[in-house]
């Protein structure tokens, strides 16, 4: 008996310092990162002349209903320029990969089972999906990279530019790597890295006028925000720096338990970027994006994509 604690104690002792190991170097990596934002005049000179996209939609590849109202959604935002040219910022997932991502919330928080509603290529079909001619990623957590491994099928693998940061294609760390994973084994998509040459905090992405990246960080290293002109308004892609819009309006962080041990965040920079994202969201001309609070994007004006042929969206 007293052999078989010994052995348990034993076994929780290895894996909390295994954790430590893992989580200790990921806390200090992502403490370090912590760029300059632009200012609201950089971007508005930035976007001023610009031919830049003429729609946004989001293209939602899974919604997952939590204990406490809310719904968590997994979308692609898809933008498309004049001349047809088009481009995805991050993937999703595909129908059992959403399924999958689910169940630990599941079983967890108790919300309901999550809800497939189809891959992003499969919603936008072959001959859209060989339109996408670049994509970048809010950040390389799965939930926002499985997606483009159908979408490399769906494409006949035909390249597909993807832009990245310098911190985001540079500094990784234990939840970040499988996102990077799926990037290598898609079969399409080749990195490319951003910079900010005009050192203004502002990242143009070449061939796509009136598209602007900014390192963010705070939740990954490489976490970015997307900036996007489409018509008079812009709208603000702020990924996961919060899971709802709310947090971002009430400024409220996320649960410590999460931020300390399930994704190593740095706090001080997410209150940063909630404080910043509500400067947006408070302006006139601009719309902020939460990637998994789809709602309240849509309450603020963002479309959602629906597949012309029916029961594509899977529910
Ligand atoms: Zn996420």
């Amino acid at each position: 008996m007293k052999k078989i604690a010994i052995g348990l104690l034993a076994i929780v002792v290895l894996l909390v310092l295994l954790a430590l190991g893992t989580l200790g170097p990921a806390h200090r990596q992502i403490r370090r990162i912590a760029p300059s934002l632009p200012t609201r005049s950089a971007i508005d000179t930035a976007l001023s002349e610009a031919a830049g996209p003429v729609s946004l939609v989001a293209v939602n590849s899974g919604s997952q209903a939590s204990s406490e109202g809310g719904v968590v959604t997994h979308p692609a935002y898809l933008l498309e320029w004049s001349d047809g040219r088009r481009f995805l910022i991050d993937a999703g997932m595909e129908p059992d990969e959403v399924v999958a991502f689910g169940r630990p919330i599941e079983l967890i928080l108790g919300s309901d089972p999550a809800v497939p509603h189809g891959s992003v290529a499969g919603q936008l079909g072959k001959a859209m999906a060989q339109t996408v001619m670049g994509m970048a990623f809010t950040h390389l957590h799965i939930d926002h990279t499985q997606g483009i491994g159908a979408l490399c099928r769906s494409r006949d693998a035909r390249p597909l530019r993807v832009f990245q940061t310098p911190y985001q294609a540079d500094d990784l760390n234990h939840t970040t790597r499988p996102g990077l994973a799926h990037i290598e084994a898609s079969g399409c998509g080749r990195r490319e890295r951003l910079s900010d040459a005009t050192g203004n905090g502002l990242y143009p992405i070449p061939g796509f006028p009136g598209l602007l990246a900014v390192a963010g960080g705070g939740h990954t290293p490489g976490s970015t925000i997307f900036l996007a002109r489409v018509g008079e308004g812009v709208w603000v892609m702020g990924g996961d720096v919060a899971n709802f819009m709310e947090s971002v309006t009430l400024d409220r962080p996320k649960e410590a338990i999460y931020s300390y041990l399930i994704v190593p965040e740095f706090g001080t920079r997410l209150a940063e970027l909630r404080a910043w994202l509500r400067t947006f969201d408070e302006a006139d001309g601009y719309r902020v994006a939460i990637s998994h609070d789809l709602g309240a994007a849509v309450k603020r004006g963002m479309v959602v994509f629906e597949a012309a042929s029916p029961g594509v969206r899977g529910q």
